[in-house]
């Protein structure tokens, strides 16, 4: 068997113990003659699997009893229209942090349904940094505050969550959920894309306060109203069964590796490997500010040398795949989520050593 180590960015590399589960419970799940693809989402064994989902969940990210945690389909990008139609409800008007292409994103989409305020942009130095953003920014009567905690493609984040006082921050999480040890209570929404850190592509985890649910307009659509979902525990029309299946093995992996304190030491540790390696080097170069570094999606540069696609094509003839930048940022990009085991990121910084030597 081949297995290469897995730079994307999504989706991307998932846990080989988790795959290897999955294949040998594939074609007879629990002894019902099924795979979980073929369960009815309201058999006893699928009601099974989505609780535990959740409960694995809530254990991990200790996320207190008065939020819900939904598993939906669409995408962060559905969330984006998401969370203007459920939040943008008393005085209409929300503030944005622009981060980076993502942001953006979600800016243009709530745009579309109220008063949308940008109150800080990193935009003036290509998204290499993140805006310090202070309490007095906020409009006290705002509906949310909305940030991007990791900038997938800059290879930013937030070291620090920001105080939003009594107005509810809301976090497109997609690219770091699960890398770290976070505080729940500080936000009003967290949402993420699986494919990420998560498991496959399909499933889209939405964790909201209870306060912040069933204030949509009548007119909300119903499959976009979070109260839908919140009163049906996910299941008010067929959810992707097979991704919360695989979800739920990712999350029991991260279990018994020690959860998210453990996973925390661990990222940190391959991501400051790679930093060390780019800062002691003359060769390569980071072009995020060292305070907002990312330690998921690792963007650098060769600064002085023509040599990106002749880079990108050796690491993939050594098994190092996906290491292209995004073409919106260029040079290369190194996602080292959770599922990437130290190895992975050993055998990049000796690639990267010797790629030096060779074409400079
Ligand atoms: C990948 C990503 C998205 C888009 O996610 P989809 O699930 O493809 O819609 C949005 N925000 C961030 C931060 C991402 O990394």
């Amino acid at each position: 068997m081949k297995r290469v180590y897995n730079f994307s960015a999504g989706p991307s590399m998932l846990p080989l113990p988790v795959l290897e589960k999955a294949q040998k419970e594939l074609p007879d799940y629990r002894d019902s003659g099924m795979s979980v693809m073929e369960l009815s989402h309201r058999s006893g064994l699928f009601t099974d699997i989505i609780t535990e989902a959740e409960s694995l969940l809530r254990d991990l990210m200790q996320i207190p009893d008065q939020y819900k945690v939904l598993f939906l389909q669409g995408g962060a990008s559905q969330q984006f229209a998401m969370v203007p139609m459920n939040l943008l409800v008393n005085s209409g008007k929300a503030e944005y942090v622009n981060t980076g292409s993502w942001s953006k994103k979600a800016i243009k989409e709530a745009k579309k349904f109220g008063d949308i305020n940008v109150i800080a942009s990193s935009e003036d130095e290509n998204f290499t940094y993140i805006p310090k953003i202070t309490q007095d920014m906020i409009d006290p009567e705002a509906d949310y505050v909305h940030i991007t905690t990791n900038n997938t493609i800059e290879g930013t984040t937030f070291r620090n969550i920001p105080d939003t006082g009594d107005v509810p921050l809301v976090a497109d999480m997609s690219s770091n959920i699960l890398s770290e040890e976070i505080d729940v209570s500080k936000f009003g929404i967290i949402y993420a894309g699986a494919q990420k850190n998560i498991g496959p592509a399909g499933l889209t985890v939405v964790i909201v306060r209870e306060d912040l649910i069933g204030k949509a307009k009548e007119t909300c659509p119903t499959m976009l109203n979070y109260q839908t979902h919140s009163e049906s525990g996910s299941l008010h029309n067929t959810p992707p069964t097979f991704a919360i299946y695989m979800a739920k093995l990712v999350f029991e992996w991260l279990n018994e590796l020690g959860g998210l304190k453990e996973m925390q030491k661990r990222n940190e540790k391959k991501a400051q490997m790679l930093y060390d390696f780019i800062a002691k080097s003359d060769f390569y170069a980071s072009p995020v500010k060292e305070d907002s570094r990312s330690i998921m999606n690792i963007p650098f540069v060769i600064p002085d040398y023509d040599v990106d696609a002749a880079f990108v094509k050796a690491a993939q003839e050594e098994g190092l795949e996906t290491l292209k930048g995004h073409r919106s940022v260029g040079g290369m990009r190194a996602s080292i989520y959770n599922a990437m085991p130290v190895e992975g990121v050993e055998a990049l910084v000796s690639f990267m050593e010797k790629f030096e030597k060779e074409n400079k």
